[in-house]
C-alpha cells in the first residue's frame, strides 16, 4: 500500500528558474498517473524531488502519509527509469538485474530468484547472458524496468521510457508497460511529452506548463472537460480548435457569440450563465465535432477549405467561415476522403458541442 501526495510543492534552482510552482497532487495506491506537457515544464523535476533527488524549495512530499522532505533517496524505496535506460554496458543483462540487489547486500540464493522471477515477468529468459549492445531498443527497455523492478519499490518513477524507440515498439511497448503495471499494482508516475501516450496509459493523467498543474483527471474527463484553453489544445489529436468571440444580446433576448460576422447561437448549457454580454471569451470546438453531414441538432456553416491532408481513414481538413476570414484556420476531422480543396462548402456542429473559455484561458462552466 503506497500513496504519494505532493502539497503546494515548489522548486526553484540557484539560477532562478522556477521549475515546479505550488504543485498539489495525489496519487492513491497502485494507480498510474502520467505528467504529461511541453519541454522544460517541469516533468523530470516533479520526479528528482519524488525519489529525493533534487531537493524541493518549499512545500512537502508525502509517501504513505509520511512527509519525505528530508529522508534520502536511499530510504524512500523509489526506482526510477529514465530515459537512456543507463544499463551498465560492460554487464550482462543478468549482472545489470543484480546490481540494485548487490548494492543492499541480498543474499546469493535469494538473488538468483529475485532475478529469475523479474526475468520471467518481463520474458528476459533467453537474454540473461547477453549484454546491452547485443540488445533491441525494446528488449534494453524490458531490462531497465526488471532492474528497477526487482527490488520491488514501493513508487516506480518513468521519465520518458519510451522516446528512444520507433513508433510501432513504442505503442507495442506501451501496451506492456500498461499490462505489467496492472498486474504488479505498483504506485507509479510515468513522465511523457506525448498526449497520446499519456491518454492511453494513465489511469488519471496531469497536464503541466511551465510548473504548474491545470488539470488532473481521467483521460476521459480531460477529453470532455479541459478546464483551461491550454488542456483544450494539448490533449487531442489534433487539439482542440479556439477563436476569440463576444457574447451579444439579440433585440429579442436571445444570447449569441459572434466572431466577425459568424453568428453562433449560445448553447443551451450555458444560457443561464451569468455571462456578460459584449464581453469576450473564447469558443472552443473538437475537430472531430464538425461533420461534412447534417445531424439532429447541428447547424450548417458556410466555409471555404484551404487545404486537406488525407490520412487513408480520416481526412483532416483545414477551413475558414466564408464570412469570417480574421479567425484564423480551424481543422475539422472528417471519416474518408475529403478532397475539395480551395472551395465553399458547409460544414456542421452543434452548438452544445462547444466549450467556452474566459479571457484567462479558463473554462467558463
Ligand atoms: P523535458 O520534457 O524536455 O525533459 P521537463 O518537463 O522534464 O522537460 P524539467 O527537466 O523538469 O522539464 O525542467 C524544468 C525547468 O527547469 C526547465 O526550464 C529546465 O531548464 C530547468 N532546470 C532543470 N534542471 C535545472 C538545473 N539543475 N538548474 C537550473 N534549471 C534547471
Amino acid at each position: 500500500m503506497t500513496t504519494v501526495e505532493f502539497r503546494d510543492v515548489s522548486k526553484k534552482f540557484a539560477d532562478g528558474t522556477i521549475a515546479l510552482n505550488n504543485f498539489c497532487l495525489q496519487v492513491n495506491d497502485g494507480e498510474l498517473v502520467v505528467l504529461v506537457g511541453p519541454s522544460g515544464c517541469g516533468k523530470s523535476t516533479t520526479l528528482r524531488l519524488l525519489a529525493g533527488l533534487e531537493d524541493i524549495s518549499s512545500g512537502e512530499i508525502l509517501i504513505d502519509g509520511q512527509v519525505v522532505n528530508l529522508v534520502t533517496p536511499q530510504k524512500r524505496n523509489i526506482a526510477m527509469v529514465f530515459q537512456n535506460y543507463a544499463l551498465y554496458p560492460h554487464m550482462s543483462v543478468r549482472a545489470n538485474l543484480e546490481f540494485p540487489l548487490k548494492m543492499v547486500r541480498t543474499p546469493k540464493d535469494q538473488m538468483s530468484k529475485k532475478v529469475a522471477e523479474i526475468a520471467d515477468i518481463l520474458k528476459l529468459q533467453k537474454l540473461l547472458n547477453r549484454r546491452p549492445a547485443e540488445l533491441s531498443g525494446g528488449q534494453r527497455q524490458r531490462v531497465a524496468m526488471g532492474r528497477a523492478l526487482v527490488r520491488n519499490p514501493s513508487v516506480f518513477l518513468l521519465d520518458e521510457p519510451l522516446s528512444n524507440l520507433d513508433a510501432k515498439l513504442r505503442a507495442r511497448i506501451r501496451a506492456e508497460i500498461s499490462e505489467l503495471q496492472k498486474r504488479l499494482q505498483k504506485t507509479t508516475l510515468y513522465v511523457t511529452h506525448d498526449q497520446v501516450e499519456a491518454m492511453t496509459l494513465g489511469d488519471r493523467v496531469a497536464v503541466i506548463e511551465s510548473g504548474k498543474l491545470h488539470q488532473v483527471g481521467t483521460p476521459t474527463e480531460l477529453y470532455q472537460q479541459p478546464r483551461s484553453i491550454f488542456v483544450a489544445k494539448f490533449i487531442g489529436s489534433p487539439g482542440m480548435n479556439v477563436f476569440p468571440a463576444t457574447l451579444r444580446l439579440k433585440d429579442d433576448g436571445q444570447e449569441q457569440l459572434q466572431a466577425g460576422d459568424l453568428v453562433i447561437p449560445l448553447p443551451e448549457k450555458l444560457s443561464r450563465q451569468n455571462l456578460q454580454v459584449n464581453g469576450n471569451i473564447y469558443v472552443g470546438i473538437r475537430p472531430e465535432a464538425i461533420t461534412a453531414e447534417p445531424s439532429d441538432k447541428s447547424l450548417p456553416y458556410r466555409v471555404h477549405v484551404n487545404a486537406t491532408e488525407f490520412l487513408g481513414h480520416e481526412t483532416l481538413v483545414y477551413f475558414q467561415f466564408s464570412d469570417n476570414r480574421d479567425v484564423s484556420p480551424l481543422i475539422a476531422r472528417l471519416p474518408g476522403k475529403f478532397s475539395d480543396t480551395d472551395s465553399m462548402t458547409n460544414l456542421y456542429f452543434v452548438p452544445e458541442s462547444l466549450h467556452l473559455y474566459n479571457e484567462d484561458g479558463s473554462a467558463l462552466v
